[in-house]
């Protein structure tokens, strides 16, 4: 192993040789398949993971279900006290997950530190809410009664995450599942394996120390049959994924056919609208991020700009100059903003993306092409692409599909209500067959509905964005990108995002079940509605 991978590995406590544990339910074990972590910036193999075999992810579900019936007991603000021991163990470890977060998934350093922070964040957030997770009392109709609307923990909880945010998706799920009373099993991606094993290493550490099973917060690493086996087991009462459309969709149905509950974090096809009286200086930089940062990794990375007609050419040449000025480097480098694709299936999107562009004459202003010259050609190193296709339809994959790269299309309009139909004219269901079924698909589908910014200064745009007939997606910003949400707020996307909701706001209340109970404490018992039911 390079001294670059052996000592972000070594200051996780991850062995630099031999095979690594992919699963934990109180005791680390793996006998499945092997599954290779690949560096995305040199293609160096980082570890080679024991994943599960189906009869170790049977005894997870096992050890889970038994840790939750334990757990649940634990007071709610105890059960806090653990998630605040959760986020010293993690705070302490921040620079070292940060860097093996940039070095397992590619994204830059502070991003990868951002996203540990976001875990960090949340913990806070859910220590409050572990003392305010209230039901409430209704007033009854009948004398001497009392309605209390109770919520309980739900049992074990599974959560399927993404390859693009290795850390933060767990951390929004495990907070709040924990601080609800669950016991929560985490299937991660199976291209950023050495993420969940740090992490789960570090919570482990901290159940250990307080005599919780280890299994409150266990893990199984693996492909696509350990999360079937999460997503049809019966004895998973919530099934949080978070992944591209395609699979969501099939999970989204698996978890409904038996009455499951599911929360669905998918894909994002976002648009940034520029009005003439938008303050530049804020809308070029908002888009550069939104578009360029996380080498277009993001769920909310800004795909489709719409730019006014007045300043359509001016904002698309400064624009061009900074995709120009950007150099791509080694996201463990400080001083690094552009670090490369995942792997190599995320590269043939972008240049599948590029040919398309070119099949249908768009004016490619600036990219379209991999780096190839060393260093960079050792990883997946694309060139950040901003086209101008030839019209507006909407019903071209260019304009309707998420393209998980650095690739942003841009169009002009001329007033906002156009700019708004384009912004919401994304499918509800994708009706592209052929990109749902292309071997390409796990990274592309059409996935609609998510982020949306406006940038202006005019107060009657921002109620009309704001109000009934303007965004239509789950993050509706003014003056701020589509990318880089914060975790106080729900965080989600409706159409076929999946309408999920995690993080802050009233996320919390999908981690448990609600009772309606009323108790009679009076001499009589009277029915509801005044029905008589004497004889
Ligand atoms: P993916 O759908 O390929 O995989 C997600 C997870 O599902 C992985 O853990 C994978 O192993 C598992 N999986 C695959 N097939 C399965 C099946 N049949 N049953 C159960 N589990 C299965 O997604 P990806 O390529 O890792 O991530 C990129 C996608 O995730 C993008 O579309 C992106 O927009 C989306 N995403 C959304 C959010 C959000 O909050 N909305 C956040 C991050 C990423």
């Amino acid at each position: 192993l390079s001294s670059r991978a052996s000592g972000v590995l070594s200051a996780l406590n991850i062995p630099t040789s031999g095979e690594v544990h992919g699963v934990y339910d109180g005791q680390w074990k793996g006998s499945g398949d092997i599954m290779e972590s690949v560096c995305p910036t040199t293609g160096e193999v980082l570890a080679r993971v024991k994943t599960a075999s189906p009869e170790e992810t049977e005894i997870a579900l096992e050890k889970t279900r038994e840790a939750y019936a334990s757990f649940r007991n634990l007071p709610a603000p105890r059960r806090g006290e653990i998630l605040r021991q959760i986020r010293t163990a993690l705070s302490d470890k921040r620079e070292e997950l940060g860097a093996l977060v940039s070095l397992e998934m590619g994204k830059i350093k502070t991003e990868g530190i951002g996203e540990v922070q976001e875990f960090i964040d949340i913990c806070d957030y859910a220590v409050g809410l572990s003392r305010m997770m209230n039901g409430r009392v209704v007033a009854s109709e009948r004398p001497g009664h009392s309605i209390l609307e109770v919520p309980n923990p739900l049992g074990v909880v599974a959560v399927l995450s993404a390859f693009n945010f290795p850390v933060a998706v767990y951390g929004w799920n495990l907070a709040l599942s924990l601080a609800a009373g669950n016991a929560t099993i985490w299937k991660p991606s199976p291209t950023t394996p050495l993420c969940s094993i740090a992490v789960t290493s570090i919570i482990a550490e901290v159940l250990k120390k307080n005599e919780l099973p280890g299994a409150v917060a266990g893990l199984v690493t693996g492909g696509k049959d350990v999360g079937e086996a999460l997503v049809n087991s019966h004895d998973v009462p919530l099934v949080s994924f978070t992944g591209s459309e395609r699979v969501g969709r099939i999970v989204g149905q698996a978890v409904a056919s038996r009455f499951g509950k599911v929360i669905l974090e998918l894909g994002g096809n976002n648009a940034s609208i520029v009005m003439p009286d938008a303050d530049m200086s804020l809308a070029i930089p908002g888009v550069f991020f939104g578009s360029v940062g996380t080498a277009g990794q993001r769920c909310t990375s800004t795909r489709r700009l719409f730019l006014h007609r007045d300043i359509a050419t001016g904002f698309l040449e400064k624009l061009r100059k900074l995709y120009m000025s950007i150099k791509p480097g080694d996201p463990l480098a400080a001083d690094t903003l552009l670090g490369p694709m995942h792997n190599k299936a995320a590269v043939s999107v972008y240049d599948g993306t590029v040919e398309h562009l070119q099949s249908i004459s768009a004016e490619v202003l600036c990219g379209g092409k991999k780096f190839n010259e060393a260093p960079f050609n050792a990883g997946n190193f694309v060139r950040p692409t901003i086209a101008v296709p030839r019209s507006v339809d909407m019903k071209d994959k260019i304009w309707s599909t998420e393209t998980f790269a650095p690739i942003l299309n841009a169009a002009v309009f001329d007033d906002l209500e156009q700019a708004i139909e384009w912004n919401n004219a994304v499918p509800q269901v994708s009706e592209d067959q052929s990109v749902l079924e292309s071997p390409k698909a796990e990274v592309v589908a059409t996935s609609q509905g998510l982020s949306s910014s406006l940038w202006t200064r005019d107060v009657r745009n921002i109620g009309k964005w704001l109000g009934p007939s303007g965004s239509d997606a789950g993050i509706v910003n003014v003056n701020a990108g589509t990318s880089g949400a914060e975790i106080g707020a729900s965080f989600g996307g409706n159409k076929s995002t999946g309408w999920g909701r995690e993080s802050g706001g009233d996320a919390w209340k999908q981690y448990v079940r609600w009772s309606a109970c009323t108790i009679n404490f009076s001499d009589e018992a009277p029915l509801a509605q005044g029905v008589n039911f004497s004889l």
